[in-house]
Formats: structure tokens, sequence, C-alpha cells
């Protein structure tokens, strides 16, 4: 079901409980401003998300909120994990959904990161 991006925090959604452990994950990167986990439907050979720790819905909300030191941040840390996965040659990419019409389920920013494969055009 998809969110609506203009809500506020939900301290409750799924993304919150598994940046505090209460739910599990299987972590990739972690620093100040991030945390990255295998998403658990993969929809490509490799296909992680990428979280700020700080309480943003959607990118609309992070990036009108965050400080300049957090999304430098969160945008390197980004890449640095399609980096570390080795994805920057030949190629990944990356995405994130926001509000109904882009599909967003989970109403905490994730940047979605898939590769490991030829991926091909760009699907809506
Ligand atoms: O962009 P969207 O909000 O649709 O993406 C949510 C993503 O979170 C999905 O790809 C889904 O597989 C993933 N997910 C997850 N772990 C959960 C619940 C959802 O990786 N426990």
């Amino acid at each position: 079901m998809p969110i609506d991006p203009t809500l506020p925090y939900d301290d409750n959604n799924l993304f919150a409980k598994i940046l505090r452990g209460e739910i599990p994950s299987t972590k990739v990167y972690e620093d100040d401003w991030a945390y990255a986990f295998e998403d658990i439907n993969p929809q490509a050979e490799i296909h992680t998300l990428v979280i700020p720790k700080g309480r943003y819905v959607s990118w609309d909300d992070f990036s009108t909120k965050a400080s300049a030191e957090e999304i430098a941040g969160f945008v390197r840390a980004v890449g640095k994990v399609a980096r570390d996965k080795g994805l920057v040659e030949p190629g990944y990419r990356m995405m994130a959904n926001i509000g109904a019409h882009g599909g967003q389920e989970v109403p905490h920013l994730h940047v979605h990161i898939f590769g490991g494969q030829f991926l091909g055009p760009m699907i809506a």
C-alpha cells in the first residue's frame, strides 16, 4: 500500500525498527549517516537498500529538511555501498520511490541499489 509522503514521520515504520535492531536485516554497511542492508525481496542479482539514520519520510522530506552534512554523508554512503560491492564497473542503477505514484511502501527514505546483471532500459 503506497504511503502519503506528506504525513509526519512514524517512528514505528519498518525501517525505523530495522535501524533500532527490532527487526532483523542483513547489514551491508553502517556509518554516522546511513545504514545499508539487503532487500528482503531482491529484484536483481544485487538489490541493496540504503537509508539515512535521520527521521525522513521521503526524498522530498530529506532534501528539504536534512542538514548539508547529513545530505553529504548519506549521498557518500550510497556511493560507497555500490563501490564496495564492485558495481561501479560495469555499472548499476540507483533509485528512490516517492509517494503513491512512485509506489513508495515504507515511509522512511530508502535508496535502492540494483546491480550484478545487465538491467536493461529503465522501466516505469
Ligand atoms: O520503494 P519501496 O517502498 O517500494 O521499497 C520497499 C522495499 O523494502 C521493497 O523492495 C521490499 O522488498 C523491501 N523490504 C525489505 N525488508 C522488509 C520489508 C520490505 O527489504 N522487512
